[in-house]
């Protein structure tokens, strides 16, 4: 489908809303019917139309729509934000005794998910590096029921061979879900390669404007009738149509943003590698990152988010530096129009801070919709402080 087509007209029956150019937001709980009959049907399939909006709704089902064809899947549902969207994904798909192969670090609620909630009922997850296929078969167990996976990472952009996890899981009958959110459906198709369900938090590129949190799955009719019909609605946790209508602005320009921001990286990216004081830097579609190939063959973008360290990265460094940025802010999330820093380190204890880990020294950049040429002059600045 033309992403033209999908971003401006598709899900928009303007004739049913007296042709407002901008989709009305179905502020309503529920639905009234005229029969018996119709209520009846409702009760009987309440994925065939509205009822009470913890179901569906038109404002949001436009959205559903969307996000869909986006990633060229059969049916989506959109939730408050992107944790809750994991929980609903995984939670349909696992009971007590199952066995759960996730990669390692993954977004930190699926992780207290798997081990904090799920251990509680028995369920057990082996979390491994997930950079190649050997180290799934070698995870497998008989009761194996579901694969995790987050290709790229958010944080070291570690990516898994899709099409060889969707072949593995496949034939066993394992379910397959990948947190797509660091590539959004623009940069990255993971259906295509055989995944069974898209994952994104659309707090992220979706929204765009750090202004409403959401999540969205993706998958086929089969599997999202699944989720719906019990633990969506169970759980209660879908999105709210005023942020749905936040989330469908979003979307109208969520082309332009990415190209803007997957630039702007660009240019950081190469003033960054070229400065004294930088120690490294790890962003997938670089030619320097360590699995570019494979990146390279299922991503075609990789957008705004990039982490780098600095050269002796020690924690007062890493802080000088960070309280140094004048247009970065300090800030969790990314994504929306405002760049960002965030330090690896604000979230380790400083007397466990070891300076020859890498990882303890990650500076995560996100460059946003303001000028590049700004953005660089500020880490120049920064930088020299250090
Ligand atoms: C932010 C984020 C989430 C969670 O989304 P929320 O909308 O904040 O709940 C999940 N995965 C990744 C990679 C994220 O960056």
């Amino acid at each position: 489908m033309d992403l033209s087509y999908i971003l401006n007209e598709l899900g928009e029956e303007r004739a049913q809303y007296f042709n407002a150019v901008a989709p009305p937001i179905v502020q309503s709980s529920n639905f009234a019917f005229d029969t018996v009959a119709d209520l009846r049907r409702a009760f009987a399939d309440e994925m065939g139309g509205y009822l009470y909006s913890r179901g569906l709704n038109p404002t949001i089902d436009i959205l559903r729509k969307k996000l869909a064809a986006l990633d060229e899947a059969e049916d989506a549902l959109v939730f408050a934000n992107g944790a809750a969207a994991i929980f609903a994904g995984v939670l349909p798909f696992v009971k007590a005794g199952d066995h759960i192969i996730s990669v390692q670090q993954p977004y930190s609620w699926a992780q207290r998910t798997f081990d904090g909630i799920l251990t509680r009922y028995g369920i057990e997850t082996t979390y491994i590096a997930g950079t190649e296929i050997g180290q799934f078969e070698a995870a497998l167990r008989p009761n194996t029921t579901f694969i995790y996976l987050e290709s790229p990472n958010s944080w070291n952009f570690a990516v898994q061979p899709l099409a060889e996890v969707a072949a593995l899981a496949k034939p066993r009958g394992i379910v397959t879900l990948i947190d797509n959110s660091y590539c959004s459906p623009l940069h990255q198709r993971p259906h295509e390669l055989g995944i069974d369900l898209c994952m994104q938090t659309a707090t992220k590129y979706i929204g765009g404007h750090s202004d409403t949190l959401g999540g969205v799955l993706t998958g086929s009719h089969t599997h999202i009738r699944r989720i719906f019909e019990l633990d969506y609605l169970a759980i209660g946790s879908g999105v709210s149509p005023f942020n749905a209508w936040l989330l469908l602005r979003g979307l109208r320009t969520l082309p332009q943003r990415l190209a803007h921001v997957s630039r702007s990286a660009q240019e950081v990216i190469a003033f960054l590698k070229g400065h004294p004081k930088v120690g490294g830097l790890l962003y997938p579609l670089d030619p320097s990152f360590p699995q570019y190939e494979l990146a390279r063959r299922q991503m075609t973008g990789a957008g705004g988010l990039l982490t780098f360290l600095l050269k002796d990265g020690t924690c007062a460094r890493i802080t000088t530096f960070c309280e140094s940025l004048k247009h970065f802010l300090m800030a969790v999330s990314w994504g929306g129009h405002e760049s960002l820093v965030l330090p690896k380190c604000a979230g380790i204890d400083p007397a466990a801070f070891d300076a020859r880990n890498p990882e303890h020294q990650y500076i995560r950049l996100y460059t946003g919709l303001e000028d590049p040429g700004y953005l660089i002059r500020d880490l120049e600045q920064a930088l020299e402080k250090v």
